[in-house]
């Protein structure tokens, strides 16, 4: 498969993320063109701050590898991973990363910070980043506008045609 098919898997964890009122970001482990791993952000709905949707991809393809060390594994996430994340990816000894979009916020992969491949650190990881680059910023971007927009009761709850919907849309004033 190519970047932008395992880019849609990680898009689609994030569907799942953003249904359970989490950060839309998803996460997919791939090793030798399979998916060996797929999470979702999780970090209010398990109460872990490191409950990132990368941490959980790379716990989970640890477990079923049976090593904590992902050599020849590839991670494809939605956005640009933040400086935990990329600890995280060094510590598993990634061997690509391929992201969707940029964090200019918290992205320790060049944009904030430069965690990963730093010149200090040993294990060079080889970043992609822009695929699906609009998909993976409109997921984002519609939750943001979602949970700006809802009143108190009203959930966003998917994706719709023109983005994310409310369970229950806005009464229609009176004329
Ligand atoms: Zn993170």
């Amino acid at each position: 498969m190519a970047d932008a098919e395992f880019m849609r898997r990680a898009l689609r964890e994030a569907e799942k993320a953003a249904l359970q009122e989490e950060v839309p970001v998803g996460a997919v482990v791939v090793q030798g063109g399979e998916i060996v791993a797929r999470a979702h952000n999780r970090p209010r709905g398990l109460l872990d701050p490191s409950a990132h949707a990368e941490i959980l991809a790379l716990r989970r393809a640890a477990k079923k590898l049976g090593n904590y060390r992902l050599n020849g594994c590839d991670l494809y996430v939605t956005i640009e991973p933040c400086a935990m994340c990329a600890g995280a990816i060094i510590q598993a000894r990634l061997r690509r990363l391929v992201y969707g979009t940029p964090d200019p916020k918290a992205g320790a992969c060049g944009s904030a910070l430069e965690v990963l491949n730093h010149p200090k650190t040993n294990h060079r990881v080889e970043v992609v980043s822009g695929v699906l680059y609009e998909e993976s910023a409109k997921i984002l971007r519609d939750f943001f506008r979602c949970r700006r927009e809802k009143v108190p009761g009203v959930r966003c709850q998917g994706l719709g045609a023109r983005g994310w919907r409310s369970r229950h849309q806005p009464p229609v004033p009176s004329p």
